[in-house]
Formats: structure tokens, sequence, C-alpha cells
């Protein structure tokens, strides 16, 4: 363990703690030679090994056009995870990262058949489940997890969108998610409004969250963590029907969390797939999200998406070190110079 901090401590870290799952210090891999597994604390890694059998992870959730929210955030976290990401996709949203403009349902019967096409082919390792858009695609999730009968289960009751306050899901679908998917199951991702949303309590501070994580528990879900990225303190609330966990870390200023709450269901899904106990998979999930939300960038007019691949980024070369010729053309190609 010992070792294993220090050899964090070599890179630039962000910081995540949680009293039980301990301390972790998250390497931002911008050294080349990082290797596929990262030792962080006893019996912690931060990555799954390569090989060729990646677990393969579904997404059940909507399109997001400009790439932040959403499937597309999804599959690009399980790729940088190690695992194969496959999705079926719930609803077609018009959105930049100004807001999302309209939503479009897909009708109930495409996504049944989008999730029996996939389940009769691959076996399925983990599933995340983010916006429903309405009762009937709700429902047909259900059948399915009912059917297929996968291990992991991970539901992030997406409700609105931060952006611009649009309903991702209607009245009936959000009673249907609390009623019938919250206890199939394995962990409930709510953020602070959706756990509001789907207790009627009001929470304002951390005891709040540990209560309504208490009552999802009553009302059927397994296990719940209350997400509290846009409190004050950024801490997040894991109760698992027997213990309650407070998972806090370094507070990030940035306006580009747009995905966030989709990027850390889809980390926790990646790690429990992986093999990864939850509360490791929750700390080592926080902080990947903390990381991602550092080292993001604008792409747009309005607050913009985490860097899901900032692994995979490398800091620009020295000045004079790797110098790139202006041109980048042989010299008898350069203006003046015939041949
Ligand atoms: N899923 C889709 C398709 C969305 O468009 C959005 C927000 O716009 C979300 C989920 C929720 O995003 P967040 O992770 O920011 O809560």
């Amino acid at each position: 363990m010992e070792r294993a901090k220090k050899f964090l401590a070599l890179r630039g870290t962000t910081r995540v703690h949680c009293e039980a799952a301990g301390t972790l210090d998250y390497p931002d891999g911008s050294e080349q030679d990082e290797p596929a597994i990262l030792p962080c604390a006893e019996g912690m890694s931060l990555s799954h090994p390569a090989t060729p059998q990646l677990p393969i992870v579904l997404t059940i959730a909507g399109f997001d056009p400009s790439g932040g929210a959403g499937i597309a955030a999804d599959l690009k976290t399980f790729a940088t995870h190690n695992c194969y990401g496959i999705a079926a996709v719930t609803a077609l949203t018009v959105q930049s990262t100004q807001g999302v403009k309209s939503t479009h349902l897909t009708p109930a019967v495409t996504l049944r058949a989008q999730l029996d096409t996939l389940a009769e082919d691959m076996t399925i390792v983990a599933v995340k489940i983010g916006m429903l858009g309405n009762k009937a695609n709700a429902a047909v999730v259900a059948e399915f997890l009912d059917s297929a009968q996968i291990a992991i289960v991970v539901l992030d009751p997406v409700a609105r969108a931060q952006s611009g306050g649009t309903e991702l899901i209607d009245a009936a679908g959000l009673k249907f998610v609390r009623e019938e998917l919250m206890k199939r199951a394995t962990v409930v991702t709510p953020n602070v409004a959706e756990a509001e949303a789907l207790t009627g309590m009001e929470i304002k501070d951390v005891a709040a969250m540990e209560a309504a994580a208490r009552k999802l528990v009553e009302l059927g879900a397994r296990a719940v963590v209350v997400k509290g990225g846009h409190m004050e303190k950024a801490i997040d609330v894991l109760f698992d029907g027997s213990e309650v966990l407070h998972f806090g870390g370094d507070k990030v200023k940035s306006p580009n969390t747009h995905g966030s709450g989709c990027t850390f269901a889809s980390a926790v899904t990646a790690q429990l797939a992986c093999g990864r106990p939850l509360r490791e998979a929750v700390l080592l999930a926080k902080a990947y999200v903390t990381k991602a939300i550092e080292k993001s960038f604008s792409v747009g007019k309005g607050p913009g998406p985490l860097n899901h691949f900032y692994r995979f980024q490398q800091e620009p070369p020295a000045r004079g070190v790797h110098e790139v010729p202006q041109h980048g053309m042989h010299p008898a190609s350069e203006p003046g110079v015939r041949g």
C-alpha cells in the first residue's frame, strides 16, 4: 500500500476518499509509461487488464448528438475502462451544449427488438440504464431484465436535463422506475434532484442525502448512491442496506459537467463488470469523473462534456524537443525552390 501510494504520487493526482474504502490518489494518466494496471490501495487497481476478451457492457439510454451525455458518454466511459460497450437507444434527443430542444422516443417495440437482438447474440455482463423517456420503454426494460437475468444492473434514474430542465421521463415512467425498476437493480444512482423526485423529500445537506438513500432502500432498491456533485462539498452517499458510506473528494471548478451523472453510473457499471466490489467501484468511478471534469475543455457555446479519454492524451512535448518543421514539406516543394 505504501509502495503503491509513492508510485502514484509521482504523477499529477486527484484525491478522493471514503472512510471504509480508503483514500485514492487518482493519476492524471499523462505519463507515457503508465502501466495497464495501477496499484492504488490494497487489492485495488484502476483499470481492467487488457485481455482479448473484454467484458460486454450494455447501455440502455438516450442519444445526445453533442456527445456529452447519454449513450455517447456511456460508450466512451466503457471503452476507457477496457469494456466492450453496446447500446440500445431509448430516445433521440435534439440538443447541443446549449440544451435539449426536443426528445423523440424510440417505439417500445423497437426498443424491445434492439434488446432481444443483442441478448440473443452476446453474453452481456452488465447493464447500465439511463434515460427511458416513458412508462412503455421502462416496462420493456423491466421485462428484458427479467428474461435476460444479467447479474449487474446499474440504474441511473434520469429525470431531467441539467441544462434546460427538459423532462427526460414522464410522470408515469418515473412512478414505474420507483415501483418496478429500482428493485431489479444492483445499485441506483440518483442525483439530488432525482432522489427528491423519487422520495418526495427535500434534500439540502448530507444528512438528508443519507435519509433519502435509506428511503430508496425501503422502497425496494438494494443499494443507492445519492450523487452530491452539485452540492457545496461534492460528497456522494452510498447506502447498501447495511452501511452508509460517504465519498468525499476534490471539488473541481468547471462549467463542463454535462453528462457527469451518466459517466459516473457507467464507470460504476464498468468497474462492477471488471469484478470490483460496489464500494471500490464507487470510489474509482468518483475519481474518474473528478479527473475527467478537471481535464475537460469546451466544445461549444454552453457547458461542455467531460474529457472521457484524458488518459489517452499526452501532454505536448516541450518546445525544441520534437520540433515539427513549420511547412512539413519537402524542401524542393517550398516556395522559391526549383527542382
Ligand atoms: N441522457 C440523455 C440522453 C441526456 O440528454 C441527458 C441530459 O441532457 C442525460 C441523460 C442526463 O445527463 P447528466 O448526466 O448530465 O445528468
